[in-house]
């Protein structure tokens, strides 16, 4: 059985993490699955068009699968802040 995690991620019935794009397991416990995913970090600078041009320091990070590439979140932070976690309780 499977569970919607978010749009882009399910939960399945071991606890596994999975894109539900192409169902590959990102991570096989339901801890956090940010560290098994491919990311990209930029500068907000200019990508949100002019509200973000004053901030060189605030970095957009996507989060991608690593078997299809498709994009399964995204967050801003500073870096090196720690990936804002969501917590799958099992
Ligand atoms: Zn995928």
């Amino acid at each position: 059985m499977t569970n919607k995690f978010s749009a882009t991620l399910n939960l399945n019935n071991t606890g596994s993490v999975t894109c539900r794009a192409c169902n590959f397991e990102i991570n096989p416990s339901c801890e956090t699955w940010k560290e098994k995913a491919i990311l990209s970090e930029k500068p907000m600078d200019g990508a949100g068009g002019s509200p973000y041009s004053l901030s060189k320091k605030v970095l957009l990070r996507q989060f991608f699968c690593p078997n299809c590439g498709y994009l399964l979140d995204t967050e801003t932070a500073i870096a090196g802040d720690p990936f804002l976690n969501d917590v799958v309780k099992c």
